[in-house]
């Protein structure tokens, strides 16, 4: 006797393009995940697709344009066209320059967006195959992986409209956010990048509220998170956090090698006058000393920040506060970007708008002074032996990353002529050489 299980039709395709931050990236991971579970297969190619997501970023508005030129190109390309992410929520913008598209859902609408695909290519229900790995889909390489903690903001920076996309600051519980990280870190992730819009404030919202994990107690808090994820025995790098005085309790795991010693903190200005203009959280004036405490009790801390020059009302005298301090800080890795008002956000209405051409006379004058900052700061590695997590492998030889380094924002550490590895090896490397933003070294080798 034989048995047949009943074929399922052709399973149908969709496209995904993701644009913006690793937030909106983990966003369209989630909504792959779910489709993937209902029995859609995912189509690199807009040929190949019945139906094309494209996940927007609405922040500021060269990424909006940037959106709607994708939603643009997917139309042509494709023709069926849903739209979520941040830009979602101006659903009236996307359809005044796009009337063809099939739906527009706002960010983390994902039952919205499934909802949507369900309506323009119904799925085929084949109740015999299980289409989804355990850990999920992920769109960054099987070795690396986001983790985010929670959604939305309580500050309100004047410049910001994301509290107002997303709304307040939303944990995740903390049983939640752990299950997640076993669950990467069995399936073989080494490095879990913990992501939100304002990590140091996890738990704020749910009065820190007690989880269980595994017959244990632990608390909804920055720390107390951090403190569990370092057992997975992966890197765990964190993002988006701010020099709140707790974060001292991090720089402790990051000291005992528990954690990398690494916080990628969005200092945005060091003027006190502009700082109060943007409204940002964490008052300045005792960041430096925090700085400097923070790297005597852990040498290696790595500091990556972004800052915003131009800002309404900024003047020269502020933008020399901010070079002056950049010098003092002796950031490792840096970003910047000239000022744009983001339609929506409070900051436009700040008198002194900054001419084009200052702006970009301070980003050139402020990448300047970084640039020998990182430069001198990355030759002080040269000689010494870094972990490195390995990315890339071709003929020509390997890339990886150092601590130091959050894969697509910081720089590389370049193994010419290492062909013997592959991407998620952690190897050990001696650093031979180095310019502004990256590194070259071989791998040791124990006689
Ligand atoms: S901290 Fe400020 S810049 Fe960051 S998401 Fe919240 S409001 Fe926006």
């Amino acid at each position: 006797m034989s048995t047949s299980l009943p074929k399922a039709g052709p399973a149908p395709k969709v496209g995904i393009v993701s644009l913006g931050c690793p937030k909106a990236l983990v966003d369209s991971e989630r909504i792959l995940t779910r489709l993937r579970a209902e029995g859609y297969e995912i189509s690199p190619s807009y040929a190949g697709a019945d139906a094309v997501i494209v996940n927007t970023c609405g922040f500021l508005d060269s990424a909006k344009k940037e959106s709607l030129d994708a939603i643009g190109e997917a139309l042509k390309e494709n023709g069926r066209v849903i739209v979520t992410g941040c830009m979602g929520g101006d659903a009236d913008a996307i359809r005044a320059a796009h009337p063809g598209v099939l739906a527009v859902t706002g960010p983390h609408q994902y039952e919205a967006v499934v909802g949507a695909v369900h309506e323009a290519v119904p799925p085929v229900h084949d109740p015999f195959v299980d289409l989804v790995p355990p850990e999920g889909l992920r769109l960054t390489p099987r070795h690396y992986a986001y983790l985010k903690i929670s959604e939305g903001c309580n500050n309100r920076c004047s410049f910001c409209i994301i509290p107002g996309l997303r709304g307040d600051l939303v944990s995740r519980p903390v049983s939640s956010v752990l299950r997640e990280a076993e669950r990467l870190a069995v399936a073989g992730v080494k490095e879990l990048l913990v992501i939100s819009q304002d990590t140091s404030a996890y738990g704020v919202d749910l009065k820190y509220a007690e989880g269980d994990w595994y017959g244990r107690k632990v608390r909804a808090r920055f720390a107390d998170l951090c403190r569990e994820l370092a057992e997975f025995d992966v890197w765990v790098r964190l993002h988006y956090v701010y020099p709140y005085p707790h974060v001292d309790e991090v720089i402790g795991l990051m000291a005992e090698g528990r954690i990398l010693p690494y916080l990628d903190i969005p200092f945005q200005h060091a003027s006190p006058t502009v700082l109060k203009a943007m409204r940002r959280p964490a008052a300045q004036d005792k960041t430096l000393d925090r700085l400097q405490r923070w790297r005597r009790e852990c040498p290696p801390l790595a500091l990556r920040s972004t800052f915003i020059v131009g800002f309404p009302g900024e003047t020269e005298e502020e933008f020399q506060v901010l070079l002056d301090w950049l010098k003092e800080a002796q950031l490792d890795r840096v970003g910047c970007f000239k000022y744009e008002p983001v339609e929506g956000a409070a900051a436009n209405a700040l008198p002194g708008a900054v001419p084009e051409e200052v702006k970009q006379e301070r980003w050139e004058r402020f990448m300047e002074t970084q640039k020998a900052i990182s430069a001198a700061r990355l030759k002080e590695k040269v000689g010494y032996t870094l972990g490195v997590l390995i990315d890339e492998v071709d003929e020509d030889g390997a890339i990886g990353r150092s601590y130091a380094d959050a894969p697509e924002i910081d720089g590389s550490v370049f193994l010419n002529g290492e062909t013997g590895v592959k991407p998620g090896d952690l190897v050990d490397v001696v650093i031979e050489n180095s310019d502004e933003y990256d590194l070259w070294g071989s791998i040791e080798r124990v006689e």
